[in-house]
């Protein structure tokens, strides 16, 4: 150990109490091997003392110097004589604790009081900006404060009796793993340090039932972190970017407050107009591409103010680019039913024994269907990559199949089941789903929500081909399946007309 910080220059910060035992818990773990041209720097508790200390490394990520945090915690006995007092308070805010739970992390920064009122706020290009003008932070250190406005603001909403919690996305955790998450989460830390504010933050780090704009991300918050406060929505607001306005990348923000009943701001209107990025260094401007600030833009750079305080700013257009599931709504009340489940007579074709394929894009609820209305009459389901054994056995006994599985999706794939029901001289039909990709996709988030699944992630709409059945194939019958919601209590319910993320690439059409 003593080799490794030789003629080192170690930099020493304060650590919270709280903090040792994550230190102590990783203590002895080495998973990266070092180089010997890093700076090392330690975080310690107190100085010349044996300590837990933990290690973070500069090195060259893209032509950009960044810290990153080693996996090595040890005891060191530090000498006073190698800490740089110069580099105190570099990135003080490794010390703040924050609390992992599943897949959430939650901080709160200098004792937030529990409140029945609520300003919550997106935390990237909401409360800060990047400082490259890349539209995402490259690195720990690529942000600024939104603008000069924020302070003031987030202290005058504290006085009027607001808590502040910061409610932020971030996924990237999940896919880019540890080292991503010190970086995330060391940013909001630094802007905390920044506004010195109390102020709550909640991260989601997966794309799970918590994510923004689920309403279960708030069920966690009022029910832990809120002091057993309920929060009064009608008193409460939400302030973010993704407002499906023009230009915006998502629509996150505003439909996580149409979701929870808060009121709904954009930075615009509480901040007024960010600040410009301030291109990180020389090199970065020529490396990065540069957020163009439009003309009209700098033009509304100066707004006016209501006697709110609030920034006369318009929000424009706004477009959810998602199902909107009350148009499902809409079509139960027509049908004076409360669910509009299919009747026997509309699914029978009064076979004795049949074979039923499932055709549909991913997550439309072909295995739903199946357990609504073929579970209970003794079909085999089989779905995935089943073996096709149980498929001629199941025949063999005489029972009555229903396949859903990718097998079934073109007309060469699903061309086998054809073939072995016309050798078993057995009817085989198709029901075709009609489910638009924006319905499956919602139903794939509901079942996210309802069934603690896994998102299955929207790429597979893009490479997943469904041809529609024709009778030419062989079919004894084409249905066409439109969706129909059956819930089984009034929560469930009440959840599938939420609205959940739009999908994040494109289709082509
Ligand atoms: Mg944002």
């Amino acid at each position: 150990m003593s080799n490794l910080f030789e003629n080192k220059r170690f930099f020493c910060y304060q650590i919270k109490e709280d903090l040792k035992s994550v230190i102590q818990n990783n203590q002895g773990q080495i998973v990266e091997k070092y180089q010997d041209d890093f700076d090392y720097c330690i975080i310690s508790e107190e100085r010349s003392k044996n300590i837990s200390v933990r290690v973070y490394y500069k090195c060259v990520d893209n032509g950009i110097p960044i810290l990153k945090p080693s996996f090595l915690t040890s005891s060191v006995k530090l000498n006073s004589l190698d800490i740089a007092n110069d580099h105190k308070n570099t990135f003080p805010s490794f010390a703040h604790q924050w609390i992992r739970k599943g897949t959430l992390r939650y901080l709160n920064y200098r004792d937030p009081k529990p409140s029945t009122k609520i300003f919550g706020f997106d935390f990237d290009s909401t409360l800060i900006m990047t400082r490259s003008g890349a539209p995402r932070s490259l690195t720990t250190d690529d942000w600024q404060i939104y603008n000069g406005n924020v302070i003031g603001r987030l202290k005058q909403l504290l006085e009027e009796g607001w808590k502040l919690v910061i409610f932020t996305n971030q996924g990237g955790v999940d896919r880019r793993g540890y080292e991503w998450e010190v970086s995330v989460h060391d940013r909001i830390g630094q802007f905390l340090d920044f506004v010195n504010l109390p102020i709550q933050v909640v991260s989601t780090c997966a794309r799970d039932k918590f994510r923004k704009p689920s309403p279960f991300l708030f069920g966690f918050f009022e029910k832990y972190l809120n002091g057993k406060l309920s929060i009064n929505a009608q008193e409460s607001a939400y302030v973010g970017d993704a407002a499906g306005r023009e230009g915006d990348y998502v629509t996150t923000d505003y439909k996580f407050a149409r979701n929870i009943g808060f009121q709904f701001y954009v930075p615009e209107q509480l901040f007024g107009i960010s600040d410009p990025p301030s291109l990180l260094t020389k090199q970065k401007l020529e490396q990065r591409p540069r957020k163009e600030q439009k003309e009209e833009e700098k033009e509304k750079t100066i707004l006016e103010r209501n006697k709110n305080g609030f920034y006369k700013y318009q929000i424009g257009k706004t477009s959810m680019r998602s199902f909107d599931p009350m148009t499902i709504k809409g079509n139960l009340r027509k049908s004076k039913t409360k669910y509009a489940a299919y009747t026997k007579k509309e699914l029978s074709a009064g076979i004795k024994q049949e074979i039923i394929v499932l055709v549909g894009c991913p997550s439309c609820g072909k295995t739903t269907f199946y357990n609504n209305y073929f579970k209970d009459l003794n079909y085999t389901l089989l779905n995935h990559n089943f073996d096709d054994n149980s498929l001629t056995k199941c025949l063999d006994n005489n029972g009555s199949i229903v396949i859903e599985s990718d097998k079934c999706l073109t007309i060469r794939k699903r061309r086998q089941f054809i073939e072995i029901a016309k050798s078993k001289k057995i009817p085989i039909r198709a029901f075709y789903f009609k489910a638009t990709v924006e319905l499956a996709n919602h139903l794939n988030w509901y079942r996210v929500w309802t069934q603690d699944s896994i998102y299955i992630p929207s790429i597979i709409y893009k490479i997943t081909t469904v041809e529609k059945p024709q009778k030419s194939e062989g079919f004894k019958q084409i249905k066409t399946i439109s969706f129909r919601p059956i819930f089984e209590n009034e929560k469930l319910e009440s959840l599938f007309y939420l609205w959940t993320e739009e999908l994040l690439i494109k289709l082509q059409k």
